[in-house]
């Protein structure tokens, strides 16, 4: 029997559930609070793991097209220290398919496909247990009632309130996040500096990588240990003062290294949120959730790997038709629970060591993650 299912948020996590879903001819409806597909920028670059994120791909019978897309060379990653000496300079076989980045407009123009996205539709509110099942609520005031609701709406989830009363805290961290165009024409100097993927220079408590989207695009993340409210004096609108204010920080770094924030473009701030470790919470017959509304973690290369897998896995067990909607529901959430504790476990340990007092420790946490 086909039951009625929702999934709110069209992101990696929501896609991936969409598009399984619709592989098994399993109607689904995608419900996303952006007005419009190109509405905001998509954002920087995701390496997609083996077991993870390309796993979903591949269940969702994507995983040639995404071979065809992404770009293994990005894997490669150089760190400095602030200096600008070069600390290591870590090089993919030409084999090499681990975890292969790709644009996140790439990824979703390939999980949307022929989903039939309904734009503008922002939830305000999940109400579970009503006569005709779990009434979904939106910001027009129009609402609509399924038999599963699934939240992957992203870390300041509305569909979170129905099963959990958690919200994110403030991890300490800070990215300050600006771009370069064009780089191999316009900034040759800065795209020696870069290589083929990822630069990080690591500092005490302050940290600047850069990482090459595909076109020539750089995503530039100033990464530092501040309060909440370190912009209080700042206009965060005004790029000068943004990047005056970010020069200022990271005062006495090579100058070299320090042009990727001079030539950086707009500034967007990105203070860094987590839900606690192992976010759990008590079965609610009709709504869950996924990804960062699940179980928000630091960014360090498993947020959307792990929201695609759980899109696509959940998918997988509702469209295998097993009788009890619930009891996989059920399993799902163990699975998932089990397996985001550990990743939230590994990235929180992660981004204490990559904004560190120590930046030896920055180091230390590469060799054992990408030993030469
Ligand atoms: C700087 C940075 C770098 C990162 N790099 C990586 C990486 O390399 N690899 C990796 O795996 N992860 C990375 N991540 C993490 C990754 O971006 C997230 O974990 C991932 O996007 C989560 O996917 P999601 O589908 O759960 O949520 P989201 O991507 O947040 O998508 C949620 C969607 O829901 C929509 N939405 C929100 N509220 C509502 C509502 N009320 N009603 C309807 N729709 C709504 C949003 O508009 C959005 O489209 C990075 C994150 C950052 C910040």
């Amino acid at each position: 029997m086909r039951q009625r299912i929702a999934v709110v948020g069209g992101g990696p996590g929501g896609l991936a559930f969409a598009r399984v879903l619709h592989r098994h001819d399993y109607p689904v409806a995608v419900f996303e609070r952006d007005p419009a597909l190109d509405a905001r920028p998509p954002g920087g670059t995701l390496d997609l793991h083996e077991g993870l994120g390309q796993l979903a791909l591949d269940k969702a019978g994507l995983l040639a097209d995404f071979q065809a897309l992404s770009r293994p060379e990005g894997q490669a990653m150089r760190i400095l220290d602030t200096d600008g000496t070069v600390l290591r300079d870590w090089r993919p076989r030409p084999d090499d398919r681990a975890n292969p980045e790709i644009d996140r407009r790439q990824l979703r123009d390939l999980l949307l496909g022929p989903l039939d996205v309904q734009w503008g539709r922002g939830v305000t509110q999940v109400v579970p247990g009503t006569r005709d099942g779990v009434l979904v609520q939106f910001a027009d005031g129009r609402q609509e009632a399924f038999d599963l609701v699934v939240g992957a709406d992203g870390a300041w989830s509305r569909v979170r309130p129905a099963v959990s009363s958690a919200t994110p805290h403030y991890t300490g961290v800070t990215f300050v996040e600006t771009s370069l165009d064009d780089v191999d024409t316009r900034h040759p100097d800065l795209a020696r500096l870069i290589g083929d993927g990822s630069l990080g220079v690591y500092g005490m408590n302050r940290t600047l990588v850069a990482q090459r989207n595909s076109g020539g695009h750089v995503k530039v993340y100033a990464q530092f240990r501040a309060p909440l409210d370190w912009h209080t004096n700042l206009d965060l609108a005004d790029a000068e003062a943004v990047r005056s204010s970010l020069l200022a920080l990271f005062d006495g770094w090579a100058a070299g290294v320090l042009d990727l924030l001079r030539r950086g473009t707009a500034f967007v701030h990105r203070p860094l949120y987590v839900l606690p470790v192992s976010h759990t919470w008590t079965h609610t017959p009709g709504v869950t959730l996924l990804g960062d509304a699940a179980h928000l973690m630091p960014p360090l290369g498993a947020g959307a790997n792990l929201a695609m897998l759980e899109g696509a896995e959940l998918a997988e067990s509702i469209a295998a038709g097993a009788e009890d909607l619930d009891e996989v529901v059920r399993a799902f959430e163990e699975q998932m629970w089990a397996r985001a504790g550990r990743w939230a476990t590994i990235t929180a340990a992660g981004l204490e060591r990559l904004v560190s007092p120590d930046p030896a420790e920055a180091l230390a946490l590469f060799d054992q993650v990408q030993p030469s």
